[in-house]
């Protein structure tokens, strides 16, 4: 499987000269089990590069599009998906309805008056909304994927996805740890206590994207906000067996410098712990061929 990521930023997408090395946009990531389906995990402001580029590739002919929650940063780009406004287009949204019963309903009020001019009735490509629920297993096209809920203020999915053995798992806007002793010390046991189910969920992983929004001290500040700081996202990784961790969701007052410290961080902190798992920094643009 290949995967692209468009938006690996949290909350807000920002730009400027100190944010060039990792981009700007926000969540969004494409994941290709081959080359004429493409799976979109969210819809932040990076799934409209994503669109652009499905377009350009031309292979692509059924997308489906996974939503994690409603937060603005995961569907502020929903409206600029280009390929809704192509013919030749199958696009199917999945997501956990909450509060509105239906995604459909959620999506007409994402895109549609008062916060958009356009609704969908102007998509000209097929559409089709999918309900989804807490630990869903189903198949698409030879490819399983499942939910499970994670920690976060509103109901959020993460999502596991198979194809041919390879197993690529993505968990944005999850607070692993809600505790502000964080001694590191205790970060496995709190970890090893709290998350059997999720360990479970991401065992023997290749490809865990987690949600990094937080270093340490920045993480004790903003305890209940739903994200984790970098260390308790290595560790779950770590117990977890998983093979590489992809670091995501960054706070947007983190410029370059600061992500190749919290990179450098999390490296460091997986030697400490004995783990085996290899850490990296995504970055908008980054393609990983698993
Ligand atoms: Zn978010």
């Amino acid at each position: 499987m290949k995967i692209k990521f468009w938006g690996t930023r949290g909350s807000i997408p920002v730009n400027g000269k100190e944010f060039c090395k990792y981009g700007g946009n926000t969540s969004s990531v494409e994941i290709l089990p081959s080359e004429n389906i493409s799976f979109i995990l969210d819809a932040g402001s990076g799934i409209r590069n994503a669109g652009i580029d499905i377009i350009k590739r031309k292979e692509v002919e059924k997308i489906f599009i996974f939503l994690s929650h409603f937060h603005t940063d995961h569907i502020v780009g929903l409206p600029f998906f280009t390929p809704f406004y192509k013919e030749n287009y199958s696009i199917n949204i999945f997501g956990l309805p909450y509060i509105y019963n239906t995604i459909e309903k959620i999506v007409d009020l994402i895109i549609g008056p008062p916060f958009f001019t356009l609704t969908k009735e102007n998509f000209k490509a097929k559409i089709l909304f999918k309900n989804l629920s807490i630990g869903d297993v189903f198949n698409i096209n030879g490819v399983i994927v499942s939910t499970i809920k994670v920690n976060h203020p509103d109901p959020t999915l993460g999502y596991k996805i198979i194809y041919k053995n390879q197993t690529i798992v993505y968990i944005t806007d999850n607070e692993l740890i809600q505790n502000n002793q964080l001694s590191l010390d205790n970060i496995e046991k709190v970890i090893r206590e709290k998350h059997v189910d999720l360990i479970e969920f991401c065992k023997n992983a290749d490809v865990l994207i987690h949600d990094t929004s937080y270093d340490i001290d920045d993480y004790n500040e903003r305890i209940g906000w739903g994200h984790s700081n970098i260390y308790s996202a290595v560790m779950l990784g770590h117990l977890a067996k998983v093979k590489k961790l992809y670091l995501f969701h960054y706070d947007p007052s983190y410029d370059d410098n600061k992500i190749d410290t919290l990179l450098n961080k999390t490296q460091k902190f997986s030697k400490k712990i004995n783990g085996r798992i290899e850490c990296y920094a995504s970055s908008d643009y980054m393609e990983v061929e698993i």
